[in-house]
């Protein structure tokens, strides 16, 4: 698909997502969240679901983790419109609650959709949510940020690359040293993505989740 057709598909997605009523979310929602950036981009960030500053924008990422984001990329030379930014879920669950299955199962369709027409070639999936639907294992962000995988998505191979949640990151400066290391890395990911297909990493060594990632908070 060149990219003016990729531009204008990816439009019409977006004004098919506007109205979308598919899920509970639908009610409560000011906009639909649906996805900012390069429509060309080579590394697409995914989070989790809009929150209140989101939902009153019509933006992802727009409040103190978006600021946090937005440090992250500076420091590795980007800016977001280098990237493009989108959630696993458009519309703003109620009080910030996490997304039920339900729901993630009702809006994914919009996310692989846009995988699917953006073409990155790095995905870094931020926080759990998006960790386990586009890595299709139950594993926690505890256990795998940090590590590189390849996974077909949109019937290519892309180089998945966990992250922990900004937000989270915001209130616990352990993980937000964690953060930055693993952000620092982003730049030699993209590059050997430009030479080499990715190798599969060895799987993580399976193990009990712990009462933390039972509650879905890493
Ligand atoms: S969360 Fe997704 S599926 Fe649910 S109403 Fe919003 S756009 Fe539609």
């Amino acid at each position: 698909m060149d990219p003016v057709e990729r531009l204008a598909t990816l439009d019409a997605l977006q004004q098919e997502a506007a109205g979308c009523t598919r899920c509970r979310l639908a009610e409560g929602r000011t906009q639909v969240v649906f996805g900012v950036g390069d429509p060309n981009a080579d590394l697409m960030f995914v989070g989790e679901a809009p929150g209140f500053h989101e939902d009153k924008q019509g933006y992802p990422f727009v409040g103190q983790a978006g600021k946090l984001l937005d440090k992250l990329l500076a420091g590795i030379g980007l800016e977001r419109a280098d990237v493009y930014i989108a959630n696993v879920i458009k519309c703003r669950p109620p009080g910030n609650r996490d997304p039920v299955p339900d729901e993630i199962e009702a809006c994914e369709p919009y996310l692989f959709r846009q995988i699917e027409l953006i073409e990155p070639r790095v995905i870094a999936t931020l926080g759990n949510f998006a960790t386990k639907l586009l890595s299709g294992r139950q594993l926690g962000i505890t256990r795998v940020h940090g590590q590189p995988q390849s996974v077909t998505l949109g019937g290519r191979q892309v180089l998945l690359y966990p992250l922990y949640h900004p937000a989270a990151a915001l209130y616990t400066p352990r993980m937000l040293t964690v953060l930055e290391e693993d952000f620092a890395r982003l730049p030699g990911l993209l590059d050997l993505e430009s030479h080499e297909p990715a190798e599969p990493e060895p799987e993580p060594e399976l193990a009990a989740a712990t009462p933390a990632e039972q509650l879905g908070l890493f």
